[in-house]
């Protein structure tokens, strides 16, 4: 197939969404080598990337792409706007890409030290293959969109990922909130670690403490939580 029938495919079956070359190379590398069969919709549409549902075969996967000319590239970095225009185009690019890997490598990470987050598949420039999370008619809900019935349980979940992310995977999530986690089947399943750092990271601890407010301000509306206690049984190991 030439490269313009190539693009054109991927745009009808992207909905018209507009990308870059090297997306669009990152996606025809990921469906030649069988990762991705067919787009169907998009399941969010951000400012700095889109999440896709797609098919590999018969089974569901997500497909998230991060956006190369973001509009908050800045907040990624700042000090390449004062670079020349070609070389803050080519190390945007770059960045883009290793954001993306880092977002890959901490899925790996959690999913091997048991916390619950979907599978990394595979991961070409700034495109990141996942397990879809959510049924055959609708993705899953965020955790602040849900009902919740077992609040307490569900607690009790999002305080042992958050103690194995931490003891077992080294990491904090630095994201963390109602918006950052899915409700499948009553089951919380936490996403967006793409700026999820390391523990030895010395923002760490402030990043552990604004992630355990945030989710303990959620929790308050439906159960009796405590910020100091939570952290603790975190931070213990
Ligand atoms: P936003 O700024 O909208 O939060 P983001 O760049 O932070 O976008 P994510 O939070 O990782 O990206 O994903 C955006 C949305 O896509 C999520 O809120 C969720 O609804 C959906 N989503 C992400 N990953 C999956 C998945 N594996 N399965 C199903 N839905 C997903
Ligand atoms: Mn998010």
């Amino acid at each position: 197939m030439s490269w313009e029938a190539k693009v054109e495919k991927l745009m009808s079956i992207t909905e018209g969404e507009v990308f870059e070359k090297a997306t669009l190379q990152s996606l025809w590398k990921l469906m030649n080598n069988g990762y991705i069969d067919t787009f169907e919709f998009p399941i969010s549409t951000g400012k700095e990337g889109n999440v896709f549902r797609a098919r590999r075969k018969d089974e569901l996967i997500a497909v998230k792409i991060y956006r190369i000319n973001t509009a908050t590239f800045r907040s990624i970095s700042k000090y390449l706007m004062y670079e020349s225009p070609q070389k803050v185009k080519k190390d945007r690019r770059s960045i883009i890409f290793a954001w993306a890997l880092k977002e890959f490598n901490n899925l790996k990470k959690l999913y091997n030290a048991g916390v619950r987050v979907p599978e990394p598949i595979a991961r070409e420039g700034n495109v990141i293959v996942m397990e879809y999370i959510g049924t055959e008619e609708q993705p899953a809900p965020l955790l602040k969109d849900a009902p919740l019935e077992n609040a307490e349980e569900v607690f009790e979940k999002i305080k042992k990922y958050l103690h194995l992310m931490f003891h077992k995977a080294a990491l904090v999530h630095a994201d963390f909130s109602e918006y950052n986690v899915l409700m499948h089947n009553g089951e919380p399943v936490i996403i967006d670690v793409g700026q999820t750092v390391s523990r030895d990271n010395p923002m760490a601890m402030e990043f552990l403490q604004r992630d355990v407010k945030n989710i303990v301000r959620f929790f308050k509306k439906y159960i009796e939580v405590d910020e100091q206690e939570v952290l603790k049984y975190i931070l213990e190991g």
